[in-house]
């Protein structure tokens, strides 16, 4: 339901809240004006095709863990964090944190690099901007143009630069400047949404040798638009990410699929959290949805680990992709026969792992399981 609303907004500047009923059996729409026919009709076809999609798309669960002890009922609130001295909102989905908060993400960072490193990853450094050419030809762009986040670059023009100025100087906030694009011009790069396009692009127009795949490691902040359901720390606009990424020979990558269900498995268990690893999709833009979901839940080509809650909808940490020869095809990556070879990667949202560990065992280390306590 959380996706089917944070799609529903994308709809319509016009829609100010969706509630839907207890039972899920109704939603209801309140509009900041009055909603002309066309966008209740365009509404309502879109309601229809989004539940439909979510009917046929059957979920399946790869493992499951839960423990005794767990009083995790709902995320820890960004107001208790904020209280503790812990993050600082810095705008609408963007933190800062500070104390346990960031030991626990640098700690939780190095053990997952350390894991990757111990299977023979290369480890790279990529920047945070992605050349937007390269979110058109990873199919980025297409898929979720309502989730990206171009950036801009100021228009050589002292005149139109000197006025900006005194706009500023009157108060006037960049937002709510009408004839922004009069100062400035979307430039070629992006903030990069996730790590692994930048890790096909290093590589593209490359031939991995017979048994020869490559596992790469990286993290990097990562960017996302995600409207009106920006919130808490679950929905951010500015989030960490650690990728590992295998590419290579089909039986290489499957390998390596397998590895990543047996380290979120093992990670789940060593910190004891309630969990689901279940598989899913992603939230494509409202055209292409209903095909590319069954397609992807069907072929249990994306997996999500899930935090469970006794009294809050679940949240994913983790995602592994297994993207067939996608990339491969899209950026030139070719194996020794001539074939494309086939990716997957596991992504760990940083941000959100901390936040479940706050959420099941509190902010004091001492009160943590030892596996837990290590890695700080
Ligand atoms: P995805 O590529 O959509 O499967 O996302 C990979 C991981 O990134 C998710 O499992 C989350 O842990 C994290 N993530 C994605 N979007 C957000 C967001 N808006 N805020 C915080 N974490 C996110
Ligand atoms: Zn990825």
């Amino acid at each position: 339901m959380e996706e089917i609303k944070k799609q529903l907004y994308f709809i319509s500047e016009t829609i100010e809240k969706i509630k839907p009923s207890n039972d899920f059996l109704s939603i209801e729409i309140i509009f900041k004006i009055n909603p002309h026919k066309e966008l209740l009709e365009s509404l309502d076809l879109e309601i229809k095709k989004l539940f439909e999609a979510f009917k046929l798309s059957k979920k399946s669960i790869v493992f499951e863990k839960k423990f005794q002890n767990s009083r995790c009922e709902k995320p820890i609130s960004t107001e208790t964090l904020s209280d503790l001295s812990l993050i600082k909102s810095l705008g609408s989905g963007v933190y800062a944190y500070a104390g346990i908060f960031q030991r626990l993400i640098n700690g939780l960072d190095k053990h997952l690099k350390n894991i990757a490193l111990s299977l023979d990853a290369d480890e790279f450094i990529f920047p945070n901007l992605v050349s937007t050419s390269t979110l058109i030809k990873s199919g980025y762009l297409k898929n979720f143009p309502h989730q990206s986040q171009p950036i801009y670059d100021p228009n050589c023009n002292i005149e139109s630069l000197r006025s900006l100025r005194q706009e500023i100087k009157e108060g006037v906030r960049v937002s709510e400047i009408e004839s922004f694009n009069q100062y400035y011009k979307a430039s070629d790069f992006s903030l990069s949404p996730a790590v692994c396009y930048h890790c096909y692009e290093f590589f593209e127009n490359s031939i991995f040798e017979k048994d020869k795949g490559k596992l790469t490691t990286a993290m990097q902040s990562c960017y996302r638009f995600e409207g009106k359901s920006t919130g808490g720390l679950e929905r951010l606009r500015e989030f960490k990410m650690r990728e590992f990424i295998a590419m290579g020979e089909p039986e290489f990558v499957q390998y390596f699929q397998n590895k990543f269900i047996n380290i979120a498995s093992k990670l789940c268990e060593d910190f004891e959290i309630n969990c689901q690893l279940k598989s899913a999709s992603d939230p494509f833009f409202i055209d292409d949805y209903n095909a590319k979901r069954i397609f992807q839940t069907g072929f249990e080509l994306k997996l999500e680990l899930l935090t469970q809650f006794k009294k809050a909808p679940s949240l994913a940490i983790s995602s592994i992709n297994y993207h067939q020869d996608y990339f491969g095809n899209s950026f030139n990556l070719r194996l020794h026969n001539g074939k494309a070879a086939h990716s997957c990667c596991i992504g760990f949202g940083l941000d959100r792992w901390c936040s479940t560990i706050f959420s099941t065992h509190g902010v004091d280390p001492m009160k943590w399981p030892d596996e837990l306590r290590k890695i700080i």
